[in-house]
């Protein structure tokens, strides 16, 4: 759970969400998920009608119709350029490549990889262009954070990782990405939607209000 958080954000986050109801299997896989129930890798079997997944990323499938050896999550593995070895004028960008970290590990799958790997393949196929070397790419750690509930959430602000916790990670976590949001009136919106939220209790405009969609068919496979 929270991987990319230090243990005691981990923490943090399970007792919050023990205290909301939440049971926590830690250590154990989804092994199968069927109509009615869920197994998991330690046996246990979960009757339920509703499964939420959560469970990760994975690779666009095109990834393994290239020809190409993939790595973790059908990701593709790149060189420092973001160009893919072996295939001339190939760049793999975010959520789709294996990129190295300064420690060596995969950056995660996350928007501001995305866009700063986007920006970095864009300049290098203008190099490609000009005949120039291609730039390597450097990830700029701006932090990561993560809502748990209401005045709850873990974030690790900047490249040295100041930790918050619990109504101050909360209120950051919606200043920034209110903050993220192009334009003035998404922003307002998103405000008046969160006050509504939080002051009413009530949930906006996500409900669904499509009668068709109120029921659904365990018993129907089609993919
Ligand atoms: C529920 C959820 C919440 C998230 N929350 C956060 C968050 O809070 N903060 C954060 O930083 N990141 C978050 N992420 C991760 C973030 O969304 C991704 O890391 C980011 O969108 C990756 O960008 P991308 O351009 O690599 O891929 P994508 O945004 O997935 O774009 C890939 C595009 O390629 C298209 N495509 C796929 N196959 C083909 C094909 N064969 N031909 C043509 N087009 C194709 C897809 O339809 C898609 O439009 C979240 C992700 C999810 C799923």
């Amino acid at each position: 759970m929270l991987i990319a958080f230090s243990s005691k954000a981990q923490t943090y986050a399970a007792k919050m969400l023990e205290e909301r109801g939440v049971k926590l299997h830690l250590g154990t896989r989804v092994k199968e998920v069927g109509s009615g129930h869920v197994v998991l890798s330690d046996g246990t079997r979960i009757p339920t009608h509703t499964v939420i997944w959560a469970g990760g990323l994975k690779a666009a499938s095109l990834s393994d119709n290239l020809g190409i050896k993939t790595g973790q999550g059908g990701r593709i593995d790149v060189q420092a350029d973001l160009t893919v070895p072996g295939l001339t004028g190939v760049y793999a960008l975010g959520d789709f490549a294996n990129i190295l970290g300064k420690d060596g590990k995969p950056l995660p799958q996350l928007g501001s990889v995305a866009e700063q790997s986007g920006k970095c393949c864009a300049k290098n196929i203008l190099l490609d262009i000009a005949g120039k070397p291609r730039e390597s790419f450097h990830y700029l750690d701006k932090g990561i954070m993560a809502m748990i509930g209401r005045n709850s959430a873990v974030a690790e602000v900047g490249e040295h990782r100041h930790e918050l916790q619990g109504a101050i990670a909360f209120a950051a976590w919606l200043g920034v990405h209110a903050a993220l949001l192009i334009s003035t009136r998404a922003k307002i919106a998103a405000f008046v939607e969160w006050a509504w939220d939080y002051f009413g209790g009530a949930r906006g405009d996500a409900i669904l209000d499509r009668s068709e969609e109120l029921q659904i068919n365990w018993n129907d496979d089609r993919k």
